[in-house]
């Protein structure tokens, strides 16, 4: 048995059998099959083989006849390796007595082989090993294509461990299969744990070794709540766990009294509570957890694992659904925010956004103004179904912002003079999640009827930190004292101007912080759906004159850890049946 700590990212806990994922290369999918259809296995195994050897020998005679025998030698090595008894026997072999597909089995066999050889102090032989695994990635791309298949097509429960999980990667999951996941790296603001809280997958990232630690098969206890991974666990652990489960949902129902119940302090002051989505599946449980509206829809989740981008009525429909289904309440879509570091990396994009690699989001808009444009004509037309504001990510410089009013001034010429009916009074908003944001915002302020601060970015763009790896580079800290001041300056810039804030980064879903942004006057919090009953709870056990009082002293204080060390103790005063998740 051995327990590692980590952060927990997504609550639950889940006990079940380890799917490792390599980490690079295709995605292996594992099935079990009968005896009676071991033959057929085999036989499709022997296709993809001489397949591979067939186009070992094309590339062979090409390179030869082309650049010269001598160069044509690697290719007869890797002739050898498809002639090697050990391996292709083995496979088949193994394929018999498991009774499992090939590929499963195939990369088992040569990973083993590999590994041996790569061991040897012996120049050649290390070579050979990555002749084996080079052809290995031929024969297997015959079997099952070359690109990274979703993890849909895992067919039995099994909790998921890899190094890291890219946002495609979880969009992909699905409850039924996925008990839950684990990582070596990843932190709470990254987009592969918000989608986990989003599909409710219990999750724990930043385990640093555990693909390490796990072999195939292990049976694994995944705590999201507490952050921990226990592998191989004795029974008297097993029972354990097996309580805590049933304590968390007792704790998690014990919630749901606060769902109808408004977002207010104790003595009144409202705040508005909403939720953030990234997939329209998310709708039941945003209404069934509370939210009073939806402040933030990630509409890059729309784009992703496609081969053609949305049409504008596929969008529409969508905007449209979720308006409909949210009223009375209103709903904020966020324009696609892809690019540079966001989502490109294992994603599958529309041809149409290759130039997106180069730019993120609001500087792609401007290279392909007609993309966002198709997406805006859909929001102002679906924005007469009900209370429906867009805003942008990313702003940087008012010159994009006022690059965007162009666009969407052009997508109403169009609707108008096509005769389509649309809002004409949509209501816009930027995110603050630069510092130069921030700095501006009295400019921008000017030019939007309201504010998002996107904290998640921000604490990344100003401490020079990560939010995938909170652990590389510079510790990413929310409540650095240089984070609390510049959202104190965007909310007291924007009630000057006399248009609302909202902060929809992970920050905002934290118990222990939502007194601090209450006390410095933030008006709306957004946050993922099973945030919200916590959060009601917090905002409803305490006063404005508390929250301010709490916010003052956090703003004098110099590190991170006093901010978090102080709320966390307040937060226990003030609502101590909240759990306290997270913990640094
Ligand atoms: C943020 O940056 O805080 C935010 C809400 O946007 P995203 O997490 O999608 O980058
Ligand atoms: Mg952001």
């Amino acid at each position: 048995m051995l327990t590692i700590k980590g952060t927990g990212v997504s609550p639950g806990i889940k006990v079940g059998k380890a799917f490792l994922l390599s980490r690079e290369g295709p995605f292996i999918p594992r099935w079990r099959i009968s005896r009676g259809e071991v033959d057929r296995e085999l036989a499709r195994f022997e296709r993809a083989v001489d397949h591979a050897k067939k186009r070992i020998i094309q590339v062979k005679d090409k390179i030869s006849r082309e650049m010269g025998e001598r160069y044509a030698d690697i290719f007869g090595a890797h002739l050898l390796v498809l002639e090697d008894i050990s391996l292709i026997e083995e496979t088949k072999q193994q394929v018999r007595e498991r009774e499992m597909n090939a590929e499963y089995i195939f990369v088992g066999v040569l990973e083993r082989i590999a590994k041996k050889l790569s061991a040897l102090d012996d120049e050649y032989l290390g070579g050979r090993s990555v002749d084996i695994r080079d052809v290995g990635k031929r024969v297997l791309s015959n079997m099952i294509g070359s690109k990274r298949k979703g993890l849909s097509h895992i067919k039995e429960e099994v909790i998921i461990v890899a190094h890291d999980l890219s946002p495609s990667d979880t969009a992909t999951m699905r409850k039924e299969t996925i008990l839950a996941f684990a990582t070596d790296v990843g932190g709470k603001a990254s987009h592969t744990a918000i989608m986990a809280r989003a599909i409710e997958i219990p999750a724990v990232v930043g385990l640093r070794n555990i693909t390490e630690e796990v072999g195939e098969d292990d049976t694994v206890i995944v705590d999201g709540t507490e952050g921990v991974v226990i592998i191989n666990p004795d029974e008297e652990t097993l029972v354990k766990y097996q309580k805590k489960d049933l304590e968390l949902k007792t704790y998690e129902k014990e919630f749901e009294d606060s769902v109808p119940l408004p977002a207010q302090t104790r003595r009144g002051h409202q705040v508005k509570l909403s939720a953030n989505i990234e997939i329209l599946d998310e709708i039941p449980l945003v209404l069934s957890h509370g939210a009073a509206g939806i402040g933030l829809y990630r509409t890059e989740f729309f784009y992703i694992n496609r081969q053609k981008l949305p049409t504008e009525d596929e969008h529409y429909e969508a905007y449209k659904s979720i308006v409909e289904k949210m009223a009375p309440y209103s709903v904020t879509i966020r324009t696609f925010d892809i690019g540079g570091d966001k989502f490109i990396s294992q994603l599958q994009l529309p041809e149409e956004m290759s130039s997106f690699r180069d730019f993120r989001s609001i500087r792609s808009y401007l290279a392909q103004p007609e993309i966002l444009k198709v997406q805006l004509r859909a929001i102002l037309r679906a924005a007469v179904h009900g209370e429906l504001r867009v805003m942008y990510p990313m702003i940087s410089r008012i010159e994009e912002l006022r690059a965007t009013k162009e666009i969407l001034d052009t997508a109403k010429d169009e609707l108008r003079r096509s005769g389509i009916r649309f809002n004409e009074r949509i209501r816009v908003g930027a995110m603050i999640e630069t510092p130069s944001a921030v700095m501006t915002a009295d400019i921008l302020a000017k030019e939007v009827h309201f504010f998002s601060i996107g904290t998640n970015d921000l604490v990344q763009y100003s401490l020079a930190a990560d939010r995938v790896d909170e652990q590389r580079l510079q510790p990413y800290e929310p409540v650095h004292p240089g984070i609390l001041r510049l959202i104190k300056m965007v909310i007291d810039t924007a009630h000057r101007e006399k248009i609302p804030v909202s902060i929809c980064g992970e920050m905002a879903s934290e118990p222990a912080y939502i007194p601090i942004l209450l006390g410095m006057g933030l008006d709306e919090f957004s946050m993922s759906a099973i945030a919200i009953p916590e959060a009601k709870r917090v905002i409803r056990a305490i006063t404005m004159t508390e929250a301010k009082r709490i916010a003052r002293k956090c703003l004098t204080m110099s590190t991170a850890e006093e901010v978090d060390r102080y709320a966390r103790e307040k937060l226990k005063k003030i609502a101590p049946d909240v759990r306290q998740y997270y913990q640094r």
